[in-house]
């Protein structure tokens, strides 16, 4: 139903403005269905009524012609005392759902990101387990927990779940999520009325207000893709000093981010070290067998029959992003349900071409290694091995530097697969080969003939 009702709002929301469907129907969040009640969650009050004048009716509409049967609604709202619970007859026959917990549900916060949804697997073990430590135990030794990873990986998800998990365990703390671009964008907006505002007399200034929301309210903070502070000087400032205070005060700060602190381009080091302070998680592609676990989750989540040829043909063809194979699950059952037949293996294959995604053509750790080992003429498992001479020392950094750009491997991964080394190896050798190419011509037509020859294959 979770699907359906993603169709049928986004349906709707190609025949509004982006400024409203941003407004009023984004935050609006689905949480679940019992067999003829849908419940939603609205921010608040006034934001659910306007919903249901305005854009309710054209959604259950879209969706009760893909269902076929009567549907109703029930609300939650987010940022009242208790929560109030309004039912929308969507049909003659009205259905009554129990109101939820009565606690204030921290704004911003997606219920659908929780621990139990999220598949675990061996590329994001670690980040699972940093996460849950952190929602156990917050504030202890691991703050700030740094998740970073590549996009669609989960990584908003364990935010989230660690958001989730310390409201359950806590729920009068203030838990308080951030996109990285609202904090900037607040930040800014902020500072500029502050100057329209200093002719008049306010006991508390929008400054004042934005700090105390970030630097002093929140018992946890929770920052989604850091990276977008990158380049921004004056932001990072007010990040430093939000960090600072937290951190005085030994408060949780959960940040995520697609690179690991010591790629931030356009960061201070100041606040990239800081980042470093606590854990760094790294989420990396699933595997196969994760992939298909997740696709056999969400299927089960969302009453798909998913028989398992079906599910490995698309984990096999989605390989490096979540949110794609989620997308191309809601692609399928979508085909099923309007041509009412089964998912089988054909429906499948033929109808994922239509989304075929641009993964790159499956080159691997060890094509690179052999053409690098053939290129510099020395022994693959000496390029693999602990030799520390110059001879062999200088291809690996190369081989382990084109790795990370030409596939999709994860630092620890790339690792492994050159005789065990550490991570950290990895990085270093990234960074040197970065450092020197940037200088040395030579450096760089060795690597873009590698590259070229490496493409071609
Ligand atoms: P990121 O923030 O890393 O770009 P998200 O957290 O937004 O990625 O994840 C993209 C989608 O994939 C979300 O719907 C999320 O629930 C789902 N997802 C990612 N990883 C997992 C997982 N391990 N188990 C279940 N769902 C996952
Ligand atoms: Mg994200």
């Amino acid at each position: 139903m979770q699907a359906l009702w993603g169709e049928a709002v986004r349906s709707v929301e190609q025949r509004v403005k982006p400024t409203q469907r941003d407004q009023w129907l984004r935050p609006i969040a689905y949480l679940g269905f019992d067999g003829s009640c849908i419940r939603l969650r609205a921010p608040n009050r006034y934001h659910k009524e306007w919903f249901e004048d305005h854009y309710l009716p054209a959604i259950l509409s879209d969706l009760q012609g893909r269902t076929k049967t009567a549907l109703s609604v029930t609300f939650e709202v987010a940022q009242e005392e208790t929560s109030k619970v309004a039912s929308y007859e969507a049909s003659e026959k009205m259905t009554t759902c129990a109101p939820s917990a009565p606690t204030v549900w921290p704004s911003g916060l997606d219920s659908r990101y929780d621990f139990d949804s999220f598949v675990v697997g061996n590329t994001n073990r670690f980040a699972y387990a940093a996460a849950r430590m952190v929602a156990e135990a917050p504030a202890s030794k691991y703050s700030p927990l740094f998740i970073y990873g590549g996009v669609g990986l989960g990584k908003t998800h364990l935010l989230h779940a660690v958001g989730q998990e310390i409201h359950r365990q806590h729920p009068e703390w203030n838990i308080t999520v951030v996109t990285c671009e609202k904090f900037v964008s607040s930040f800014i907006s902020s500072m500029l009325n502050q100057r329209r505002q200093s002719g008049q007399t306010s006991s508390v200034t929008l400054m004042e207000e934005f700090r105390s929301r970030y630097r002093e309210a929140p018992d946890v903070l929770l920052v989604d893709d850091i990276q977008f502070l990158s380049g921004k000087d004056s932001s990072q400032d007010e990040f430093f000093h939000t960090f600072n205070a937290l951190h005085h005060s030994h408060k949780q700060i959960v940040l995520t981010c697609d690179k690991v602190p010591a790629e931030l381009p356009g960061v201070e080091e100041r606040l990239r070290s800081r980042f470093t302070w606590g854990l760094i998680a790294e989420i990396g592609h699933p595997d196969l067998e994760t992939r298909m676990a997740i696709l056999k989750r969400k299927a089960e989540v969302d009453n798909i029959d998913l028989p398992d040829d079906v599910a490995l043909t698309v984990a096999s063809r989605f390989r490096s992003n979540v949110r794609e194979l989620e997308g191309a699950l809601l692609h399928l059952s979508a085909r099923a349900s309007v041509h009412g037949c089964t998912i089988t293996k054909e429906v499948a294959e033929e109808s994922l071409k239509s989304i075929a995604s641009s993964e790159p053509g499956g080159l691997t750790i060890e094509a690179i290694q052999r053409e690098v080992a053939s290129y510099f003429e020395v022994k693959l498992h000496d390029l693999k091995g602990p030799k520390r001479h110059q001879a062999v020392a200088y291809p690996r950094l190369i081989a382990m530097y084109l790795s990370r750009q030409l596939t999709r491997m994860s630092y620890p991964e790339i690792g492994s697969r050159f005789g065990g080394k550490d991570h950290s190896t990895v990085i270093s050798a990234v960074r040197k080969i970065e450092k020197k190419s940037a200088e040395d011509s030579s450096l760089r037509s060795v690597l873009s003939t590698l590259t070229t020859r490496l493409r071609q294959r």
